[in-house]
């Protein structure tokens, strides 16, 4: 099976998340989004069975992309009629899947070979989506079971299988086969205003690449508080966090928080914590963070 059958192959798959989204929003199948994927599949159905060119090819990557935005477009469209309550697509507990890669496993060669994307998307995501959707089931068990006595493993599981999953979904859409350059004027200002240059970014980001301890990433962030990029290393990356997420509301635990009036007691400083939480800024942070919306995954 070569790489062009196997992209084909997965936007199929693609194609049929797309379909269960629709369908678990209630859409109704008369509807012309309905219509307009029906087509799709057929061509891509088509696709699959003869040997797809390359131009073909990129005509599908185009029609996916542009698939992609007119199922966006109606879901705004429909939202902002406001007549209907809309669900929110959301991937519920253990219902993560594999990004298809937005460009043939060769893509990128020779920067990385076919066989490093091919192993890396096949795989090592794949286990990371495995092992995510694993721990979201087992910690909503725990939750309808009231028996949290796994919490500590779920919850490393949950951090580093959902930042392996997020930052892989970040990592493939951050590199192109036609790559390299610079940004765009908007964020090359950002990082001049910030770096200094694009040279000094790009050789502070290579320095804190290169000098990760063991395995990890270099992250490019915008900090919505500092309103400033910054350059930060991940070792790993699953240091009970996941990358890609927003807080919204966070409990100091260290023991400066607590230990004067609690001594050790920190389950009693927890209990007691919840009498003071500022539910309406909570939602106000949530409200804001909502409003970034990636494609759910
Ligand atoms: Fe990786």
């Amino acid at each position: 099976m070569n790489s062009r059958h196997e992209y084909l192959e997965e936007v199929l798959k693609w194609k049929e998340d797309v379909l269960t989204v629709l369908k678990d929003e209630g859409v109704n199948e008369n509807e012309s989004i309905y219509l307009r994927i029906h087509d799709f599949s057929t061509q891509l159905s088509r696709l699959v069975e003869e040997d797809a060119s390359n131009e073909v090819l990129s005509v599908v990557q185009g029609e996916v992309a542009a698939l992609h935005e007119e199922v966006e477009q109606y879901f705004i469209e429909r939202q902002s009629h406001g007549s209907t309550f809309i669900n929110e697509t959301y991937v519920q507990p253990g219902k993560h899947v594999l990004p298809p890669l937005p460009y043939e496993y060769n893509a990128l060669e020779p920067y990385i070979s076919e066989e490093i994307m091919k192993l890396h998307h096949q795989k090592h995501h794949q286990s990371y989506v495995d092992g995510l959707n694993k721990a979201e089931i087992s910690l909503a068990q725990a939750r309808k079971n009231n028996d949290f006595s796994l919490v500590k493993h779920w919850s490393r599981e949950l951090a580093f299988h959902g930042s392996g999953h997020y930052l892989h979904t970040i990592f493939w859409n951050n590199m192109t086969p036609k790559g390299g350059g610079a940004p765009g004027r908007l964020l090359l200002r950002e990082i001049e205003k910030y770096f200094g240059s694009f040279d000094l970014f790009k050789k502070h980001f290579s320095e804190a690449a290169k000098a990760v301890e063991g395995v990890g990433w270099a992250i490019l962030v915008w900090s919505p508080r500092s309103r400033h990029l910054e350059i930060l290393q991940s070792e790993r990356h699953m240091i009970l966090t996941q990358w890609d997420t927003i807080p919204l509301l966070a409990l100091d635990v260290w023991e400066h928080a607590y230990y004067l009036q609690y001594k050790n007691n920190k389950a009693s400083y927890v209990d007691n914590w919840w009498n003071t939480v500022n539910w309406k800024d909570v939602e106000e942070r949530f409200l804001k963070a909502r409003q970034l919306k990636w494609k759910p995954f």
